[in-house]
């Protein structure tokens, strides 16, 4: 294995995209140089208290998120960085990711808190699987991801109203990101690319805006910087996960940045490009409550009302 750019240790990574070879340490440094960047660019500290829900998981990204935020926020006598995790009700899969995710909030010192789907009047994912074979309405989604997606948003709200959140910080990195930017470019979904995180202001009323500074950091360097820090990490992926549309865009966009490096990067760069080009939308969505739950709704219902109903859960 060639030595790193910046030391005669062993390289763990070669950045195709950039001509870089890292041992772990100095990618360790150069990821945190960015993740701090990026955080300037989507998070403006004016030294009022603010708090931010950073969503984990108990995986890889999430723990990177974290912990890279405690290094550069940690000691900011401004800003509280709370932990939060939702339990989707995943047997086998999400109580160990759970308990890795508390391992990690109590390694770091930082306030640890939860949520469940069933505490949310949703049905654990396991049940929603099982209602899933006998939904024949149409127009119902097909993949639990798409139930799992829209409870889990809601349940990460809950969190943030019941802690008093600023913000709410995801740990999608690059390549969550350019596959999010490829699945709503052939969908033709402009407007849901305006709406994409990171939100530089609120975009719905009574909503936390959603920050994501691993945003230029690709899968593979988060998980070495994971490994490198030896972060408690769960690294089972969700039995679910294979029937999902952005398991297919994986693939299609691995295989886009193996025959031309850099394809990622520019991915974002176009998202950027149409959003400028939209103009700064400072407009906030006002909603108004939902016929069902009473939640924030742009419709007459909500989406996880919608979803509910699908279920047979009215
Ligand atoms: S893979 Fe799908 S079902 Fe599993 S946790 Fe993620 S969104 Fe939910
Ligand atoms: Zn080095
Ligand atoms: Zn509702």
């Amino acid at each position: 294995m060639p030595s790193c750019d910046a030391c005669a240790a062993p390289a763990v990574v070669h950045q195709r995209y950039s001509g870089r070879r890292y041992c772990g340490r100095h990618l360790d440094r150069s990821v945190r140089k960015k993740v701090g960047k990026e955080l300037r660019k989507q998070l403006h500290l004016d030294g009022q208290p603010i708090t931010i829900l950073v969503a984990i998981s108990g995986g890889k990204d999430s723990a990177v998120l974290l912990s890279m935020l405690h290094d550069l926020l940690g000691q900011r006598p401004d800003v509280t960085l709370i932990g939060g995790c939702v339990d989707e009700g995943i047997e086998g899969y999400r109580p160990p990711s759970m308990e890795a995710a508390q391992r990690l909030c109590e390694q770091l010192g930082v306030r640890f808190e939860h949520s469940a789907f069933r505490d949310l009047d949703f049905l654990d994912m396991d049940e929603v699987v099982n209602r899933m074979k006998h939904v024949t309405e149409d127009g119902a989604p097909t993949t639990a991801c798409a139930y799992c997606g829209v409870f889990r948003r809601q349940g990460i709200n809950a969190l943030a109203e019941r802690v008093g959140a600023d913000v709410v910080a995801l740990g999608h990195n690059l390549d969550d990101v350019a596959q999010t930017v490829m699945m709503n470019l052939v969908a033709g979904e402009v407007e849901r690319s305006l709406r994409m995180a990171p939100h530089t202001h609120q975009i719905e009323e009574g909503l936390a805006p959603r920050i994501i500074p691993l945003r230029p950091i690709p899968e593979q360097e988060v998980h070495l910087v994971a490994l490198h820090r030896g972060l408690p990490i769960h690294h089972e992926t969700c039995p679910n996960a294979e029937g999902a549309q952005r398991w297919k865009m994986r693939e299609t966009v691995a295989n886009l940045e193996e025959e031309r490096p850099g394809s990622r990067h520019g991915l974002v760069r176009t998202l950027d490009a149409i959003r400028s080009l939209a103009g700064s939308r400072e407009s906030v969505d006002h909603v108004s409550a939902c016929e069902g739950c009473g939640g924030p709704s742009s419709g007459p219902t909500c989406k996880a009302c919608e979803m509910r109903g699908h279920l047979g859960l009215r």
